[in-house]
């Protein structure tokens, strides 16, 4: 059987919430062998989030953490705790005999179907390009001879893996052979989650190339406009409820 496809999704409640959801649905519900771990940023499971999975038709598990608010500061890294339960939930959920990657899928990106079938087959972690981050239309992993040998980045070249979130996989077994690896908050600057996540559990040059060595871009970093609400009654509202 392939390997299942663990997506981990930290989201939060806002007006756009729902649709980037339902976005994200569209896709991964496509996708065969897939599980979506969606881990809300609020002190329970909302009723929003729980109704939309229900009826999403992507198999799920829903959870959540709440994150303290002295980390809800500009220029402070996003969305650690959530991430952290999520592979908390893979250590005590999975074992040995399952086969799986893990990827990290926030929900206002943009996803090709064709990167699932490239991060399948992600033996240890697995590297490609991502648009839109980095300063540049795109950052990528420079690779020769089939190894990673430099990263093409307009932003903090120093970095040991130049890579956003949604530019690697690993696969779940090192995951589980890697019980203390996390997210940091302690000690991490900004833009250096992925840097500082990755050199607990690989090398540079064992990393994987995908997405013909590095040169598809499979993988959005879109960000979402806030929507103009400037309208919204004070007073009269409308005659019924209605979820946005
Ligand atoms: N996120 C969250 N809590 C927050 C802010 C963001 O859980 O207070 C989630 C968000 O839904 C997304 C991920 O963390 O899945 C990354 O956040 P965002 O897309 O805002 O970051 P950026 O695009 O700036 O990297
Ligand atoms: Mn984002």
């Amino acid at each position: 059987a392939l390997p299942v496809i663990y997506a981990i999704t930290p989201t939060y409640t806002r007006p756009v919430q729902k649709a980037e959801l339902t976005r994200l649905a569209h896709a991964f519900r496509q996708v065969p062998r897939f599980h979506w771990i969606v881990v809300e940023d609020s002190t329970t499971r909302t009723e929003l989030v729980a109704r939309f999975l229900a009826r999403c038709g992507v198999p799920y598990t829903h959870l959540h953490v709440f994150t303290p608010r002295r980390f809800k500061r500009a220029g402070m890294p996003r969305a650690t705790e959530q991430r952290n339960v999520a592979l908390a939930w893979l250590r005590q959920h999975r074992s040995k005999r399952d086969a799986g990657v893990v990827f990290f899928a926030d929900d206002d990106n943009t996803y090709s179907l064709e990167l699932f079938e490239e991060m399948r087959s992600t033996r240890g972690v697995s590297v490609w390009p991502v648009g839109f981050v980095g300063g540049r239309a795109y950052e990528r992993p420079l690779v020769s001879g089939g190894k990673v040998v430099g990263w093409y980045t307009g932003w903090r070249p120093d970095r040991p893996f130049a890579t956003d979130m949604a530019g690697f996989a690993v696969n779940l077994q090192v995951i589980l052979a890697n019980p203390r690896a996390q997210f940091k908050r302690r000690g991490s600057q900004p833009g250096m989650q992925e840097s500082d996540f990755l050199k607990q559990i690989t090398k540079v040059t064992d990393l994987e190339p995908k997405a013909n060595n590095c040169t598809r871009v499979l993988v959005w970093h879109t960000r979402t406009e806030k929507p103009h609400l400037a309208n919204e009654p004070k007073h009269r509202k409308d005659t019924v409820v209605i979820e946005v």
